[in-house]
């Protein structure tokens, strides 16, 4: 068998992970989808139509779903900062202690994380890779991360009313929403994300900013 069809025929295997019939633990895999996908999204993407864009539903099945997370208090409502006309939707402790303790798709985590660091990182990237190759021919993409949007801009250091007050300023910028993003922001999930290829000065610039962060 040729070696690309066995690797993807090994990743529909896996995908019976997330994929079932039923539900476990009381949602069913397009609740847990969901739940996962609001777990990791931005505060522009926790919204019905994005959820409906992300699952692959109609707004009206997305919303249905959003009112089973609801009955089940892991999500709740809240109007938009952006916008006092719009709802966004936050997952509440519980539902972070549910989808730490039972996302179906722990086991494969654990499974993934015993590679180690560097396998781990090589398989993030091919299957990103992957992603693109697919969306280039689909012409489509769900959602991705700010450090690879062509719409995230730095911020110039000390511009603003923050700065002028010494406080601290979101230190990039969404071109598309004209708003701060701040670095713990551009590792959340957005659905207006828009590839670009050529960002090494921002993408050095993250990568020395994370590291810092954490340590
Ligand atoms: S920079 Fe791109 S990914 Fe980040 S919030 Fe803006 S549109 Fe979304």
């Amino acid at each position: 068998m040729p070696l690309a069809r066995e690797a993807v025929e090994l990743l529909v295997q896996a995908a019976r992970a997330w994929y079932f019939e039923g539900n476990q633990h009381g949602l069913r895999d397009r609740e847990w989808m969901a739940l996962r996908f609001l777990g990791r999204a931005n505060r522009f993407s926790r919204t019905p139509s994005a959820l409906a864009g992300f699952i692959g539903s109609t707004r009206a099945t997305a919303s249905q779903i959003v009112k089973t997370l609801e009955s089940r208090s892991f999500l709740v409502r809240k109007p938009s900062h952006e916008d006092k006309r719009s709802v966004v939707l936050h997952v509440t402790a519980q539902g972070e202690k549910c989808l730490s303790q039972h996302d179906p798709i722990n086991h494969v985590v654990n499974a993934v994380t015993a590679l180690g660091t560097e396998e781990c990182i090589r398989l993030r990237d091919s299957l990103r890779e992957i992603l693109n190759h697919l969306d280039a021919a689909h012409q489509r993409l769900d959602a991705s991360i700010c450090r690879d949007c062509m719409f995230l801009a730095e911020r110039s250091p000390g511009i603003g009313p923050a700065a002028a007050k010494g406080r601290a300023t979101a230190e990039f910028m969404c071109r598309l929403y004209r708003a701060p993003v701040s670095l713990e922001e551009t590792e959340l999930l957005c659905t207006s994300f828009e590839r670009t290829r050529d960002r090494p000065k921002i993408k050095a610039h993250l990568d020395r900013a994370r590291v810092a962060s954490q340590g």
